[in-house]
């Protein structure tokens, strides 16, 4: 288990002191994490290195996963979309099967703790489930800026129920929930498997593994394979910089188990690139791997981010760590963390063209590629590592319970 000391090097004696400073009030408070997956997504990302360090610095705190029937997940991923402004057609029974699967989770999951906090929609209506003594805190990930009406009063019936609501940036809070709510922007730990500096050697035997020669520059996208993050598209932009530069595309995305639709969406992208006139050089990836991921971000000329929605987009930031340059798109969290011409480059999502002109140039100028790769490192340095979240829960906490 990491412990908070071995990030000094990284960010400071203050940050420590600090961090620790206001852990000492909350000494022994038992907080419970409850969201629904373990694996593959940001949010199961952040939990798995904060839960440990929140740990260490001496809160009690637990993390439990929802477990869902296939029927769940498939409403809620509905549901996911919708609140990033799909059409939905919400019935009854998907409403009646939503509410069921939370029941049932609440029958058999006792809650002890001094506070809880949910994570997004999926787990929402538990807080309907049990006789609350303590402060509940729903802390929602996705872009909710442009959430289908219908879908919104509906959740809203169980977000009123909470004490306190934490959204990723302030273009997502809802003016129309009367409750008070904190801003809390995502990070990345840079001392994780994914994160953390690895030798060349790995990188070399990592990527041979997953079968990605490194004779042509790579440019990569990590991303559930998710109708948001636009691989088909990113496909469409690789065929216009393979016309100028001679490179391989890299789509890496493992498979959530809370994403249902990943599958068909891979099967779909599969198609695409075989159908491509240079299929033998899009790899398509659907491994969960650390290293891979982390190899991938290191070894890419390029990577992009083109999404047509993002919550917050931690490959960018996990990417930007690794003095990587990115081209992304200008949406939800992204530009939080990317300067324009400085750190890589901002698109409009559906300007493919000047996407792909973006990342002939960083092809072309490797110079410029490594300003903007160092400058990324800073300004992720800065802002947006795990040491900042840990003191933002724990000013949460402290100004709830104490
Ligand atoms: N990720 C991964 N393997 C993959 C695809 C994604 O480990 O094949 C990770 C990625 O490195 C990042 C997270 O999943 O840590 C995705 O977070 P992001 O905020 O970019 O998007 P989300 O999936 O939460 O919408």
């Amino acid at each position: 288990m990491r412990t908070i000391d071995e990030y000094r090097h990284l960010v400071g004696d203050k940050v420590i002191s600090e961090i620790i400073r206001l852990a000492k009030n909350l000494y022994g408070l038992r907080v419970l994490h409850i969201n629904s997956t373990y694996y593959g997504g940001g949010v199961a990302e952040m939990l798995y290195s904060l839960i440990p360090l929140l740990n260490d610095v001496g809160i009690a705190a637990d993390w439990r996963i929802l477990r869902g029937t296939p029927e769940f997940f498939t409403i809620t991923k509905k549901f996911h979309n919708a609140v990033q402004g799909d059409e939905l057609n919400l019935t009854d029974v998907k409403k009646s099967l939503y509410l069921q699967n939370n029941q049932d989770f609440a029958s058999y999951c006792k809650i002890d703790a001094e506070c809880v906090i949910i994570h997004d929609p999926q787990p929402l209506p538990l807080i309907r489930f049990y006789k609350r003594r303590q402060p509940w805190i729903w802390r929602c990930h996705v872009d909710l800026s442009h959430p289908n009406p219908q879908l919104w009063e509906y959740l809203k019936g169980f977000i009123l129920r909470y004490d306190h609501v934490v959204v990723s940036d302030v273009q997502y809070w809802k003016e129309d929930l009367p409750l008070p709510h904190s801003i809390i922007h995502p990070v990345i730990d840079p001392l994780s498997s994914k994160n953390k500096d690895i030798p060349k050697s790995l990188i070399a035997k990592t990527l041979k593994k997953h079968g990605v020669p490194t004779d042509k520059p790579i440019i990569t996208q990590i991303s559930r394979f998710d109708k948001w993050k636009d691989p088909a598209n990113v496909i469409e932009m690789y065929k216009l910089v393979k016309e100028h530069v001679d490179c391989r595309l890299v789509l890496c995305g493992s498979m959530a188990s809370d994403d249902p639709e990943g599958i068909m969406m891979y099967e779909k992208i599969h198609k695409l690139a075989n159908n491509h006139l240079a299929s033998k050089d899009i790899i398509l990836i659907t491994a969960e791997d650390n290293i891979l991921v982390n190899a991938l971000q290191r070894v890419s000329a390029v990577v992009i981010q083109k999404s047509i929605r993002e919550g917050f987009g931690l490959t960018v930031t996990e990417a930007l760590w690794k003095e990587t340059p990115v081209l992304a798109s200008n949406v939800g969290g992204i530009p939080l963390q990317m300067v324009d011409g400085e750190t890589g480059y901002l698109i409009d999502p559906y300007d493919t063209k000047t996407g792909a002109e973006r990342i002939v140039s960083l092809l072309q100028h490797p110079d410029e590629a490594k300003r903007m790769g160092t400058a990324g490192k800073e300004l992720v340095r800065k802002k947006f590592l795990i040491t900042r979240h840990l003191y933002d829960d724990l000013k949460l906490l402290s100004d709830l319970i104490t």
